[in-house]
């Protein structure tokens, strides 16, 4: 399926929003202002918070991934939140924070599906308040770990947001740490900076085939290989990031060449981290992301249900991760590498 954007540079340049919903409250912020400027054939349509677009009932995902609108809005409450138990890259105190909801890929397995109704982008576009809200944290538990692509892609729409350039500079000193995790190839603004020692790029991937089979948008894994050696090479901590591990009968063969391929471009010294996971869903946003594509083999084979959550059935689960994490071993130290139980599964 294509999207409005499909994620390429060039793509991007001249991507087109057809509509931006912005919180009337923000109409004259310098951000809005700018990415209604930039956006200048879009419609802009005001409201009065973003939720009354964004949780709408009745709305197809499906259809709306063709063509997201962008919505513009002012994040409140808490904008730091505790990760869930088992996701992490060994840091004691693990946060992630949502400048941004959904993405412009379209990954079939992406639990954002089942777990929003709309597939318009939100973006909040007070950083300064998660800024804050990073800086206060940092102040409490300097060794803390924070997240950014848990709700979105780090960096996929970083050359409209923007968003890197206004937070990396939280974490300079060696202060914290700060995981941008992406599929994209959009790294010319952390290319354009010195580079950050304690921000982990960390890049996900699936094998070729899968990937072609099912991330729509997402760069070729060649592609995303070269960016992440540009960063290596311009002294970026880069990680990788096997989650979710996908099924397939010969998903060895496919997951030994992809370790080959990257292993032949970065040497293991240059990598911060691996982690990988499972495919796992809770079963309710498995049900919602089954309804919205019925046809999709993903789905429909392998499967069961373990408690509350949808996994491989066993020993399929086992042996798969059992047979990567093996396969992994041949390349990265045991240090490196960490394993992801948690409910989530993103970018
Ligand atoms: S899995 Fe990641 S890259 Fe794919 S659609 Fe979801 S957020 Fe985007």
């Amino acid at each position: 399926m294509l999207t409005a954007w499909q994620g390429n540079k060039s793509r991007l340049k001249g991507a087109v929003f057809r509509f931006i919903y912005i919180e009337r409250e923000l109409k004259n912020h310098p951000r809005v202002r700018a990415l209604c400027d930039r956006f200048k054939q879009a419609t802009v349509v005001e409201c009065e918070r973003y939720q009354e677009i964004f949780n709408l009932r009745a709305q197809n995902f499906r259809l709306q991934k063709q063509a997201p609108a962008l919505i513009l809005a002012r994040k409140t409450g808490n904008l730091i939140l505790k990760t869930p138990p088992g996701y992490g890259i060994g840091g004691a105190h693990n946060y992630y924070f949502s400048h941004l909801l959904n993405c412009i890929y379209d990954c079939r397995y992406c639990f954002l599906q089942g777990m929003y109704r709309s597939a318009h982008l939100v973006l909040f576009v007070n950083y300064e308040d998660f800024g804050a809200a990073i800086a206060e944290q940092l102040g409490r538990e300097p060794e803390s770990h924070f997240f950014s692509g848990y709700d979105c892609d780090s960096l996929a729409l970083d050359a409209v947001t923007e968003f890197s350039d206004f937070v990396l500079p939280f974490f300079a000193g060696g202060r914290g740490l700060l995981e941008l995790r992406t599929k994209s190839v959009q790294t010319k603004s952390l290319l354009g900076r010195p580079a950050e020692r304690n921000c982990v790029v960390a890049f996900s991937f699936t094998p070729d085939a899968t990937s072609q089979a099912v991330e729509a948008g997402v760069p070729s894994v060649k592609r995303r290989i070269a960016a992440m050696k540009s960063l290596a090479e311009a002294g970026w901590p880069v990680g990788l990031r096997f989650d979710p591990v996908i099924w397939r009968p010969d998903y060895a063969a496919h997951y030994e060449e992809l370790f080959v391929q990257i292993f032949s471009a970065l040497p293991e010294a240059a990598i911060h981290s691996v982690s990988l996971g499972a495919f796992r869903l809770p079963s309710k946003m498995f049900k919602t992301m089954h309804g919205l594509y019925p046809e999709e083999r993903l789905f429909a084979f392998g499967l069961a249900q373990k408690g509350r959550m949808v996994t491989y059935d066993e020993p399929r689960g086992e042996t798969l991760l059992g047979d990567v994490r093996q396969a992994l071993s041949r390349y990265v130290t045991s240090k490196k590498l960490f394993e992801c139980q948690d409910l989530s599964v993103s970018t």
